[in-house]
């Protein structure tokens, strides 16, 4: 049934539905299967390590699912001195990382804006310019946008988190900090000013349908996005989302459905890069290796100064958190090539999808 689907040359609403309904083992098997064949002829079997560096959890929005949302009060906030920030910049440099990811919660202070264009312009000075800088700090003005595009980063992440309206309304305050449209607007800009634009959504929430999330496939197609990040949710008990956790799926068919959601977007946008993101690992210790085989070629170690990881909990079971950025590169590059794939070190990485769209 679902090989007649994997054999068209377009999906439409309908396939994509069917594609991610296909939970008996059988069917998702040969879905991961298909998107593995059309990763490896379009991307490679070469996953790409981008440095994901936590560089403050201060945050001025509350988005009801996420942990260090402004008004969690346990959360004990920080932000990275520039000092512990360039010893990561070093360590993702010599060990031939193509690039970091800087995120944070979301701040538009001028001390914070400035802080972050200081220090992509270090990282450009200290790497001649070589190591690609993304960045992931929220909604911001355009000219904020610019003025970072400008110290040079090249890539940003913005996660729609979906691309329904109404979803939306449910998972955020009905507030001016919590608007769909900015955040699509945002996206646009990001867009204009030249970036490589990233987004993604979260995957089981409370209140989602099966049909949300193939609309949501459609939005980064219809949106042309170059780069997709995107995950199980995962409760955080301090959140007003956790009091909805009876809606849940089980963690596990949160997990699968995160694999199909993965490969259907493989195989809708071939030459994208797609991130296998580190909430896959909390619900299943081979969560980011599994990623790759449903199609994803990017992982994101974790490069966050050392005591800072445990306060940045978006979520409950975040793996990793005590280990090192030395522990973390031999464990990431161990698995793959046991998976039989191999690390990109020293190449960029750019996605293909945006190399063609600016041609
Ligand atoms: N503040 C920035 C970047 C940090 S949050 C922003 O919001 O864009 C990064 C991502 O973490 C969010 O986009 C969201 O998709 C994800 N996230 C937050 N809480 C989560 C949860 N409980 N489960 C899974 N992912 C979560
Ligand atoms: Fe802040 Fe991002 Fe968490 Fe929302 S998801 S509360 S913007 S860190």
């Amino acid at each position: 049934m679902i090989n007649e689907i994997l054999n068209k040359n377009e999906l439409s609403r309908a396939d994509i539905i069917k594609l991610l309904s296909a939970s008996e083992e059988n069917e998702h098997k040969l879905l991961l299967q298909k998107a593995y064949d059309v990763k490896c002829k379009t991307v490679g079997k070469k996953v790409y390590l981008r440095g994901l560096i936590e560089l403050s959890n201060k945050c001025i929005k509350n988005c009801f699912y996420c942990g260090i949302r402004a008004s969690n009060s346990n959360v004990e906030r920080y932000t990275a001195t520039e000092y512990e920030i360039m010893e990561m910049v070093d360590f993702a440099w010599k060990n031939k990382y193509s690039s970091i990811v800087i995120q944070s919660g979301e701040l538009s202070t001028k001390s914070f804006t400035d802080y972050i264009e200081q220090l992509l312009k270090e990282i450009k000075k200290r790497t001649s310019n070589e190591l690609r800088v993304t960045l992931s700090c929220g909604e911001q003005s355009e000219e904020i946008y610019r003025k970072w595009f400008d110290a040079g980063a090249r890539r940003y992440l913005l996660r729609i988190e979906t691309s329904s309206p109404e979803l939306y309304t449910k998972l955020h305050p009905n507030d001016e900090h919590h608007s769909f449209e900015t955040r699509i607007k945002c996206l646009q800009t990001l867009r204009k000013t030249g970036y490589q634009v990233g987004s993604g959504v979260m995957i089981g929430l409370p209140f989602q349908t099966i049909e949300n999330l193939a609309d949501d496939i459609i939005f980064f197609r219809n949106n042309s996005i170059d780069m997709v990040g995107m995950g199980p949710y995962i409760e955080h008990e301090q959140t007003p989302l956790f009091n909805e956790r009876s809606a849940l799926i089980p963690p596990m068919e949160r997990y699968k459905l995160a694999l199909r959601m993965i490969s259907v977007l493989r195989i809708v946008m071939p030459n994208i890069n797609i991130a296998s993101a580190t909430a896959l690992q909390a619900i299943e210790p081979k969560g980011r290796i599994e990623g790759l085989y449903a199609g994803a070629n990017i992982i994101m170690p974790n490069l966050t100064p050392g005591s800072y990881k445990k306060h940045y909990l978006l979520y409950d079971n975040k793996p990793c958190i005590d280990d090192t950025a030395y522990k973390c590169n031999a464990c990431i590059s161990g698995q793959v090539s046991n998976f039989g794939e191999q690390v990109a070190y020293g190449e960029y990485g750019d996605s293909l999808h945006f190399i063609s769209r600016e041609k």
